[in-house]
């Protein structure tokens, strides 16, 4: 008899070399996951216990099986999630030399690769494709959410609503409850009886002016599939012939439209029937945070209601953290009781504390994290040591109005004079703490000056993030940065597209690719018609879907001139960037945007922005076959799923990442900075109101403990300015008890 501990050699035996290397490192469990490859299957494992892994290495071994590459579709929620598996994927690949042939991602390709993408991005793809069936041509156009916004004014205008009365957003929440619930606008009265008629009726008349622009939202982009598919036998065929391995990622975030959508491409029978076929779900439902969004944390825990017979598999290893911040961890999800209980355990024997520091205010939190990275990362830039600590100060006070600073490289003293307004901070500056700070030579905590390191090159700056609760908590994060040279990226959440500029050129760029986009035409048009008033804009873009519209002549004129302009562009260009150039120029929107910044600088900022767009049309232009219309479609599409987190990617120089804990997902860093650990911000003053908030708080917290490796740094400040106003926030209730106990308080 074997030891149990020992792995039955037999075993392994009937795997080729190829699949050896795949499946090698992998613990029991994570195995028996990889080679589940029939039926369904539910993986539900706790943070860092190798989910993505072992979803990349069996889209791997499907593959080393003989499966065509094609036949695999795996879906995740976010971009870099995405783009991070396609990577991880064809690198391991590679590693066991299966090379699967280059093909550019926005590329219909069904049989070469398998597809990694997220929902949103299946959705343009079924759509693309399919959409005729519902009349949507193969050019719609993607809506933002300003946009989308300006739709419902004009909307609630239509209806003689005040916007006092009845806020733009609420209609928009409520629409999008609809689409991620699959309610299209008549059945919308299913979703809730608390709804009054306005709703549906704002909703309807929405529904029908997308249609009419030939424009879809982000919620249509999952719902429109799912009804082509719920009513098409054919396509829900031809789907369910191309697609035999369906994988998703972050499971635990679907939302039903989504889960319809699983549902249809891979339906129970199938499963049932056919060997060949599989679905594979993995997720952890103490990772559940987008309930905003419309996702059910219970269609991961009732999957085996939907999907009978479900081989269930939990990983419990842990190989992300050290032991501290699992203990933590696992005493914050505590807090929900009805949770799944996962005992995570990791044999990193390290130990590294987890600290907590309370900061007088925002400012002095992003102090902390500042010193916090010197001690870190300092001796990653070893020749410049000496200079830190030559610059170290001792600081005495001499009388009420002035303090002396010994230098002691300089071994001579300074006299200088109190500046009376920091002086209200003395009675802190001047305790011993700062004493004991100072004199590691790391930090002067008179005048607040860091001293210099060069920051471009810690290389471990890559492996640092900070996260909050909400946006605004970077400001005062951001300007101490600012000031120390610190590079960072944010992860803003908001897309590349909200830069004016930007967004005036794809909505021009929309506008040419789809006729019909009214929404678009409404955005440039009056940018480049001068000395038009609103009014005739508004007649101009009427006479363009009824031509018997009264508009004088020199109007319909200028506008057939317009577009007969932009449509010449087609012809004579061969590229996108050669196109919009074109479009740029002969529309008069270049000179449009300098007499809009005259200021030289701000003229030229925006052109380099604008330099931007044709960085991120190279690529497609490189594609010799490909017809410029299908190009502009593609590159389109592509932008309008992009966020700024891939923007920020293209130099290489390493960068601190700060983003929401909400973005957090999936990611991993050596060193987190969580915070804003306070009552109000997390858990956020919202979710005290909310069915279901607190618990979503909790897991929230979760997520951002456990996306650190190594160094975990909790902070709270005694005040900040807060929407703004200064608020005094009590130490978060979700941490409140650990601490001292599970954390060790810093300066
Ligand atoms: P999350 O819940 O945050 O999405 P996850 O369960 O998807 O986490 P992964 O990101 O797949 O976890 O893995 C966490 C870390 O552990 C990664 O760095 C991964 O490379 C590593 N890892 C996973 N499995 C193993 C293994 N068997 N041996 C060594 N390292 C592993
Ligand atoms: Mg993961």
């Amino acid at each position: 008899m074997l030891h149990p501990l020992i792995t039955e050699p037999s075993n392994l035996d009937i795997f080729t070399e190829t699949q050896h290397k795949i499946i090698e490192n992998l613990n029991d469990r994570q195995r028996e996951a990889v080679l589940s490859t029939t039926g369904s299957n539910l993986i539900i494992a706790g943070a860092g216990s190798g989910k993505t892994a072992v979803l990349t290495r069996r889209v791997a071994y499907l593959i080393s099986q003989g499966i065509t590459p094609g036949q695999i579709l795996c879906l995740t929620f976010t971009n870099k999630a995405a783009a991070e598996m396609n990577k991880r994927v064809r690198s391991l690949l590679d590693s066991v030399q299966i090379n699967l042939p280059y093909i550019a991602p926005w590329q219909q390709d069904y049989l070469q690769n398998p597809l990694l993408c997220t929902f949103h991005s299946l959705g343009v793809r079924i759509l693309r494709e399919f959409g005729d069936k519902i009349d949507l041509k193969k050019e719609f156009s993607i809506l933002d959410s300003d946009d989308q916004k300006k739709i419902v004014r004009q909307i609630l205008k239509e209806l003689n609503i005040s916007e006092k009365n009845l806020q733009p957003s609420l209609a928009i929440y409520f629409i999008s409850q609809c689409k991620q619930a699959s309610l299209v606008s008549s059945e919308s009265n299913k979703i809730s009886k608390d709804f009054l008629p306005i709703f549906h009726q704002i909703y309807a008349k929405y529904e029908s002016q997308l249609k009419k622009s030939q424009i879809v939202d982000f919620d249509d982009l999952i719902l429109l599939p799912y009804i082509i598919l719920s009513q098409n036998q054919d396509i829900r065929q031809i789907l369910y012939d191309r697609w035999h391995h369906l994988m998703v990622d972050e499971f635990q975030d679907t939302n039903p439209a989504q889960f319809e959508l699983i549902r249809l491409l891979m339906p129970l029978e199938g499963l049932r029937l056919e060997k060949e076929k599989s679905l594979f779900v993995v997720g952890d439902d103490a990772q559940s945070i987008y309930g905003f969004r419309g996702s059910k944390i219970e269609i991961i825990l009732n999957f085996q209601d939907e999907y009978p017979g479900t081989k269930e598999v939990v990983l419990n290893q842990n190989y992300r953290s050290v032991q501290p911040i699992l203990d933590l961890a696992e005493k914050v999800i505590a807090h929900n009781p009805n949770q799944k209980k996962k005992d995570l355990f990791t044999n990193n024997r390290e130990v590294v504390d987890v600290h907590y520091y309370v900061a007088r205010n925002d400012r002095d939190e992003a102090e902390f994290i500042l010193r916090k990275l010197q001690e870190l990362y300092i001796n990653e830039q070893k020749a410049d040591i000496k200079k830190v600590k030559s610059s170290s100060e001792l600081i005495f006070e001499a009388d009420e109005n002035s303090y002396i600073t010994k230098d002691y490289t300089k071994s001579k003293d300074f006299v200088k004079k109190k500046d009376p307004i920091s002086s209200m901070f003395d009675i802190y500056l001047e305790s011993d703490d700062n004493f004991g700070i100072s004199r590691t030579g790391l930090y002067d905590p008179y005048s607040w000056q860091v001293p210099e390191i060069k920051w471009k090159e810690i290389k471990k700056l890559d492996e640092v993030v900070i996260l909050y609760r909400t946006h605004s908590q970077s400001r005062s994060i951001e300007e101490v940065l600012l000031k120390h040279n610190v590079p960072y990226k944010l992860v803003s959440g908001t897309r590349f597209l909200d830069r004016k500029e930007i967004k005036d050129i794809i909505a021009m760029l929309k506008f040419l690719a789809n006729g019909s986009d009214r929404v678009s035409m409404g955005r440039f048009l009056p940018l480049i018609m001068d000395g038009v008033g609103p009014k005739t804009l508004g007649k101009m873009i009427a006479y363009l879907d009824d031509f018997d519209y009264p508009l004088a002549p020199k109007y319909a004129q200028m506008l057939m001139d317009l577009i007969e302009k932009m449509q010449r562009c087609w012809t004579t260009n061969s590229t996108l960037i050669e196109l919009t150039k074109e479009l740029l120029t002969i529309t008069g929107y270049m000179k449009y945007l300098k007499s809009e910044y005259p200021v030289k600088d701000e003229f030229e900022a925006r052109v380099e922005n604008i330099g931007e767009i044709y960085s991120l049309m190279f690529p497609f232009d490189e594609d010799k076959e490909m017809p410029l219309t299908e190009k502009l479609n593609q590159f389109l599409a592509a932008v309008m799923l992009m966020s700024s987190l891939e923007m920020d990617e293209a130099d290489d120089v390493p960068k601190i990442s700060l983003m929401s804990l909400h973005q957090s997902k999936g990611l991993e860093y050596e060193t987190v900075f969580l915070v804003g650990v306070e009552d109000g911000l997390l858990p956020h003053q919202n979710s005290f109101f909310e069915v279901g908030g607190m618990e979503e708080e909790v897991r929230l917290a979760y997520v951002g403990v456990t996306r650190a490796k190594k160094h975990l740094y909790l902070t709270s400040a005694e005040s900040r300015i807060q929407f703004g106003q200064i608020k005094a926030n009590p130490i978060s209730r979700i941490f409140r008890p650990f601490l001292d106990v599970q954390v060790k308080r810093t300066r």
